[in-house]
C-alpha cells in the first residue's frame, strides 16, 4: 500500500528535573537559517573543518526553538515564549508551543509569569494568539528593563530596517501585559531561586535565568550561543552583525557565561540549541568550549 509521506516534524515536549523542579522544554519548532551573514569573523577553513567534523549541514543551521516551563511547585514559569502563528518572517516551521503545552498537559492559563530573555520576535510573539488576545492571561511579563526600551520603542517603527517589523511585531505582542510588566536590572532575585544575569550584546538588554534548587542550577541563556558547535569551539565568534546590537560585547557575553557555567557547575540551556536545548558545558586544554548535549531521557 503507498501513503502520502508527511513532510512534517514535531519534538514536542520532553520534561527534566533540577532538584524539585519541574521543567518541560516545549519545542516551538525550527528555522533554518542560511550561513549567509552568520559569524562574520568566523575563518572559513575553520568552520568548514568544523562542519566536516561534526557531520553538521553544509547549507543551513537548523535552529530549533526550545521555551522552557519549570514548575518550582509554588509558581508555573514560562522561559520564552516562541514566534506564535502572526508572521512567518522567519519561515512557517514556529509556532507550535500551544499544541504541544497541551500535548505536556500544561494549561497556558496556568502560568503565572513568562520570563523574557528578550523581545525578539521569535522569543516574543507568541505571547499573543493570531488573533492578538493574550495566550498566557494570567501571566506577569518579566523583561529587562533595557531590553523593553530597545524593542518596543515606537520610534523604531519608522525605521527603514528590520527593527520596524520586528518592534511592530512584539509591541502587539506585549500590548495585552502592560498592566501586568516586571521590569527589571540583570543581577536581581526576581523570584525566590530564580536569578538574572546579565548576558547583554545579542540584544541590549538580553538577561540569563538561573535556577536553583536543591544545590542543582540550570541556566536558561536564550540567544547568548545559537550554535552547540561552532560557539564553545569559538566564542569570539560573532552572530551576526545586523542582528547583534552589539557583536563584540555579544561575544564577551558568551565567553562569560561559558566560564561561569563550567565554574560553578550550572547545566546550560540554550534556546537555539538541538531540541531539548539542555546540555553541560566543558572547558577544554586550549580555554575553549564543549557542549555534551542531554538526550531525550523518558524518566520523569
Ligand atoms: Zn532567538
Amino acid at each position: 500500500m503507498s501513503a502520502p509521506q508527511k513532510h512534517d516534524q514535531n519534538a514536542g515536549w520532553h520534561r527534566f528535573r533540577i532538584g524539585d523542579l519541574e521543567c518541560t522544554a516545549i519545542w516551538d519548532g525550527y528555522i533554518h537559517h542560511g550561513y549567509e551573514g552568520i559569524f562574520p569573523n568566523a575563518d572559513p577553513d575553520e568552520m568548514l573543518a568544523l562542519k566536516l567534523a561534526h557531520r553538521l549541514p553544509l547549507d543551513h543551521i537548523p535552529m530549533d526553538l526550545n521555551p522552557v516551563v519549570v514548575n518550582t511547585g509554588d509558581r508555573l514559569l514560562l522561559v520564552d515564549a516562541g514566534m506564535g502563528q502572526t508572521s512567518t518572517m522567519f519561515g512557517d516551521k514556529m509556532g507550535r508551543l500551544p499544541e504541544n503545552l497541551a500535548a505536556a498537559g500544561i494549561d497556558p492559563s496556568d502560568i503565572d509569569a513568562v520570563l523574557m530573555t528578550h523581545l525578539h520576535p521569535d522569543h516574543s510573539f507568541g505571547l499573543i494568539r493570531p488573533d492578538g488576545t493574550a495566550l498566557f492571561p494570567r501571566a506577569e511579563l518579566y523583561c529587562t528593563q533595557a531590553d523593553w526600551a530597545e524593542w518596543t520603542d515606537p520610534a523604531s517603527l519608522a525605521r527603514n530596517d528590520f527593527r520596524a517589523p520586528w518592534t511592530k511585531g512584539t509591541l502587539e505582542a506585549v500590548a495585552p501585559y502592560r498592566d501586568r510588566l516586571r521590569l527589571f536590572s540583570p543581577g536581581e532575585t526576581i523570584l525566590p531561586g530564580v536569578f538574572t544575569f546579565s548576558v547583554a550584546g545579542h540584544a541590549a538588554g538580553m538577561c540569563a535565568y538561573i535556577f536553583e534548587s536543591r544545590g542543582e542550577k540550570v541556566v536558561f541563556t536564550g540567544d547568548v550561543a545559537h550554535h552547540q558547535v561552532f560557539d564553545p569551539h569559538h566564542p569570539e565568534w560573532f552572530f551576526h552583525m545586523d542582528y547583534d546590537t552589539n557583536p563584540q560585547q555579544g561575544a564577551a557575553a558568551k565567553s562569560a557565561i561559558f566560564a561561569k557555567v563550567v565554574d560553578e557547575g550550572i547545566r546550560f540551556h540554550g534556546y537555539h540549541f538541538p531540541y531539548p536545548g539542555l546540555g553541560d558545558m566543558e572547558r577544554v586544554a586550549d580555554g575553549t568550549y564543549r557542549f555534551h548535549a542531554q538526550a531525550v531521557n523518558p524518566r520523569p
